[in-house]
């Protein structure tokens, strides 16, 4: 890279500018702002902001110089050295959100039944009644999604239980929304067990699946051993593997979660390196690891700290980097503003018998409405956008413009040192993956350069 030659990857997020205004020192010191990371790069730097989303690639003398730049200033990656930035973080987030437009509802989570063939030992959901759509809620649950979104194209993740233990539902759903020329696409939430090529090619043509969340819990013995399937033939492990290879080879993305803990690092650890063998090259595939015992979701009241494990985490992710096999995410262009689709305003969950939630989590409680009535529980509703308080670290850190951390999310993970540095490390890959796309579409257009 050239001297003196800064390049934009990302520009900025006007609005966001627009609402800071120009920087002002009244001391004459600056500054890096707090929000602003920066990760070495071959022959430069490249500086993130995650208040304004704008992403630098700077020559070294560049960074060298970067507190006198001018530009840097203009755009808030220097600032005074008085600047408080949480101050100002909170108000360009009050502001978007005051400037946020009513959109229509347009992503559904259907639960096509709350019953599972898989009886793992750390599901939030047992216990609870096993319920299944019947063909005539799935009509209506097609007339309903139709009404809500104003002709819309639509987004439908089918969660449950086990969505495939009821296709027929899904199957009426889907053929009610291309019967009233609704365009759909649809993901899974699913063990993926009961696929079979037939199922695959259903899926694809008529549910318009496009993508797919499995979760392995271990390597064969391990896996079969934790999903305790009911009435399972052979081994599930195979199953489950060939009908991932089914899935990838069908054009469907997979995306595996790898659920782990202290009881299980090791076997993760094989099971990384046998889906980077099996898996490679077949289709279009992200693996990521999840701490299992991270959340309030299970009851394991005792030895959480060992299961949790956060150093198993940062192993098996590392490795899954390593291989290959861990996806980065693209940097958003605009600030998040919520946590997920309970607190976005453009999603409702759909349950089995018609009742809506927000939350995929809650199938027996915080119902906000029915399918069969326009009537929405607005207060209960309210309660789904509040926010946890900031923490001390809070103050200083560099997450804190995106961080939204929803208040009922019962899958919320504790913010602590590992979980920072997780998230962190997820933005350093992310930059990088802008950076060599960026560095792609430089070659594609001068290609004789
Ligand atoms: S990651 Fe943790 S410390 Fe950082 S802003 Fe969020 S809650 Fe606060
Ligand atoms: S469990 Fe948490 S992240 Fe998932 S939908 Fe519910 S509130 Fe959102």
């Amino acid at each position: 890279m050239g001297e003196d030659a800064m390049r934009t990857i990302i520009p900025p997020q006007k609005s966001v500018l627009q609402i800071l205004g120009a920087t002002r020192s009244q001391c004459g010191v600056w500054r890096l702002c707090q929000y602003c990371h920066a990760l070495p790069v071959e022959g430069g730097v490249l500086l993130y902001h995650l208040l304004t989303r704008e992403l630098l690639l700077l020559s070294l003398s560049e960074w060298d110089a970067a507190l006198t730049l001018p530009e840097l200033h203009e755009r808030w990656f220097v600032v005074p050295d008085d600047t408080k930035e949480q101050e100002h973080a909170d108000l360009v987030r009050w502001a978007l959100w005051a400037m946020k437009k009513h959109t229509p509802v347009t992503n559904f989570t259907i639960l096509p039944t709350t019953d599972c063939n898989a009886r793992c030992f750390y599901c939030y959901e047992a216990g609870r009644p096993r319920r299944m759509m019947s063909q005539e809620t799935a009509r209506r649950a097609a007339a309903y999604i139709a009404e809500q979104c104003s002709g819309k194209s639509v987004q439908l993740s089918w969660f449950g239980g086990e969505p495939l233990m009821n296709p027929d539902a899904i199957a009426v759903i889907c053929a009610s929304l291309a019967d009233a020329g609704i365009t759909y696409a649809s993901s899974m939430t699913t063990n993926g067990y009961l696929f079979d090529p037939t199922l695959v090619k259903r899926a694809v043509e008529h549910w318009r699946l496009r993508s797919v969340q499995i979760t392995l819990d271990g390597t064969e013995q391990t896996y079969n051993r934790t999903k305790a399937y009911v009435n399972a033939e052979g081994s599930a492990y195979q199953t489950v593997m060939r009908n991932i290879r089914l899935l990838l080879t069908a054009g469907i993305h997979v995306t595996i979660r790898l659920n782990v803990g202290g009881h299980n690092a090791q076997d993760m650890l094989l099971l990384a390196e046998t889906l980077a063998h099996e898996l490679t090259g077949m289709g279009s595939l992200s693996v990521y690891a999840h701490s299992l015992f991270g959340t309030e979701c299970y009851d394991i009241t005792s030895h959480t700290e060992e299961l949790r494990s956060d150093a198993a985490l940062e192993q098996l992710t590392e490795r899954l980097i390593t291989l290959g096999l861990r996806r980065p995410e693209r940097l958003r262009r605009e600030l998040p503003l919520t946590h997920c689709m309970a607190d976005g305003g453009r999603a409702r969950v759909i349950l089995p018998d018609g009742r809506l939630t927000l939350c995929e989590h809650h199938t027996e409680d915080e119902i906000i409405g029915d399918i069969a009535s326009s009537q929405l529980n607005e207060c209960l509703m309210k309660t789904w956008t509040e926010q946890e308080k900031p923490i001390s670290a809070c103050a200083e850190c560099l997450l804190y413009p995106e961080c939204n951390r929803l208040k009922k999310c019962e899958s919320l993970e504790k913010c602590t040192d590992a979980t920072r540095r997780a998230a962190l490390r997820n933005r350093e890959l992310s930059m990088l993956n802008e950076y060599q796309r960026f560095l792609k579409r430089e070659t594609v257009q001068s290609p004789g350069c």
